[in-house]
């Protein structure tokens, strides 16, 4: 779901000083070391803590974007969003899987570092 914005390529995890303290997870593109994409490596916090902050700014008035989000033609995927939205009826304050799963569509990682999240209902963001 996190994707390349050099190549197009899927961003995967890597633990990086597994053994130690240290311990963090990293994110970078599957083909930085076969096509030398210019794409930094994010740390996994990082990518939490902005993705946090999206969904609670995007998302504060809840009751219009879910209006906005129904269609005649409501796809599985726009369903997910609007329950995640209408179950979480709060801001998030710390990490939560099942809402990154079903808000989210992509994320893509600019040259610059910055985030492009795409969301189910086709909101844009950069972060
Ligand atoms: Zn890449």
């Amino acid at each position: 779901m996190i994707v390349c914005g050099d190549c197009g390529g899927f961003y995967g995890p890597k633990v990086w000083n597994s053994t130690d303290q240290y311990r963090r997870t990293i994110w970078q593109c599957n083909n930085k070391f076969k096509c030398g994409c210019t794409t930094p490596h994010l740390e996994e916090n990082d990518i939490r803590e902005r993705f946090i902050q999206t969904y609670n700014t995007l998302f504060a008035d809840k009751e219009k974007i879910i209006a906005n989000a129904k269609k005649p033609e409501q796809t599985f995927l726009t369903e997910q969003f609007i329950h995640a939205l209408t179950k979480h009826d709060h801001s998030l304050t710390e990490w939560d899987e099942a809402v990154w799963q079903m808000t989210v569509d992509t994320v893509t990682v600019q040259p610059d570092g910055k985030l492009l999240f795409r969301f189910q209902d086709g909101t844009v963001v950069e972060r």
